[in-house]
């Protein structure tokens, strides 16, 4: 049998990295096409292969699609705020990009990363796959217009397509330093510099929290399942533990973990920030296997040791 040859885009990214590291460990050759916007290539494993460029540059993407049996598509401006600043110019990369990648794709089974973003903010928890999208922000309208094509792709063409939609996703490698990284990176931070833990409103918002590692292996799952499936499959898949935390919660749970007691404040409330979002990750058991596997508190623990490391090998 023809030896696996995935492409990743936006493989040098947070989670493309993880992605990369784990189908080598899984001995596919895998190919990254990157345009390094927000991505580290020396995030890249050893012996994958990266091509500089656009996917929205049709000569690069034949390139990179080469010999491809799969592809990951994961390249987005990832930052909700980027999107609500610059609409037209992140649709480009974040839209258009999908539908270009995907014509470009032609037969080859197809596992993009879209976002629990698309559900906006729903009344019954925790949201399932049936719920009514109802997308909040610039960023979400893309990620769902991307899931249509897939789904047009499919029905009108035969293409085998998954969407994840990944609730909030966290682990080493979140940029620090971005104003835009997510909360759980920021207190880890905080809490090792016993800088206060900065709460936007009350804290009562509730988050589903799932490890980079543990998205991977969905990634990895769902192109498995896309490999085998009959043409004119698709499915959007929550990748989530179904266990809600209150921001306040998670605070202080990592002030604990943390040994920290960095104080907690709170600020103005975030606007258009969605009161309540937990998954239900029935789905993704019965379509492709996935269960959650980090334990919630060993990875932030996780975290915090990787952050300590880091500051000893600077000194
Ligand atoms: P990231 O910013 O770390 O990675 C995105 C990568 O895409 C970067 O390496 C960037 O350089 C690359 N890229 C951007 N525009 C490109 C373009 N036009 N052509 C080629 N490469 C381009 O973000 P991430 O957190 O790793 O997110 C990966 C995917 O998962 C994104 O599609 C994001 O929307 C989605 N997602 C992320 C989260 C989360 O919590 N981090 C949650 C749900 C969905």
């Amino acid at each position: 049998s023809k030896a696996e040859r995935f492409l990743v885009t936006g493989g040098c990214g947070f989670i493309g990295a993880a992605l990369c590291r784990l189908l080598r460990e899984q001995g596919a050759e895998v190919v990254v096409l990157d345009d390094l916007s927000s991505g580290d290539p020396t995030r890249l494993p050893p012996d994958v292969k990266l091509i500089r460029g656009d996917i929205c540059d049709r000569v690069a993407v034949d390139r990179a699609l080469d010999g491809a049996t799969g592809v990951f598509h994961l390249a987005a401006v990832a930052s909700v705020e980027l999107c609500a600043r610059n609409p037209d110019a992140t649709r480009r990369t974040n839209l258009h990009g999908t539908s270009a990648l995907l014509d470009a794709a032609g037969d080859l089974p197809f596992v993009f990363t879209s976002s629990a973003a698309v559900y906006g903010e729903q009344v019954t928890l925790p949201i399932d796959e049936d719920a009514t999208p109802a997308p909040m922000s610039s960023y979400a309208t893309d990620k769902l217009g991307s899931e249509q094509h897939l789904q047009d792709a499919a029905r009108e063409r035969g293409a085998r397509c998954v969407a994840l939609r990944p609730f909030n996703i966290f682990g080493p490698g979140q940029a620090p330093r971005s104003p835009y990284t997510g909360v759980l990176t920021r207190f880890v931070e905080s809490a090792s510099s016993g800088l206060s833990l900065s709460v936007n409103g009350d804290g009562g918002q509730t988050r589903d929290f799932v490890h980079v590692n543990d998205v991977a292996r969905a990634l990895s799952g769902s192109m498995q399942v896309a490999c085998k499936a009959e043409r004119g499959y698709f499915a959007a898949i929550n990748i989530c533990s179904g266990q809600g935390i209150s921001i306040l919660e998670l605070a202080r749970l990592v002030n604990r973990l943390a040994n920290s007691r960095a104080p907690i404040s709170f600020g103005p409330e975030r606007p258009g920030d969605i009161r309540h979002s937990t998954g239900d990750p029935t789905l993704a058991e019965t379509a492709i296997g996935f269960r959650v596997e980090m334990p919630f508190e060993a990875g932030i623990a996780e975290m915090l040791a990787g952050r300590a490391d880091r500051l000893a090998a600077r000194q």
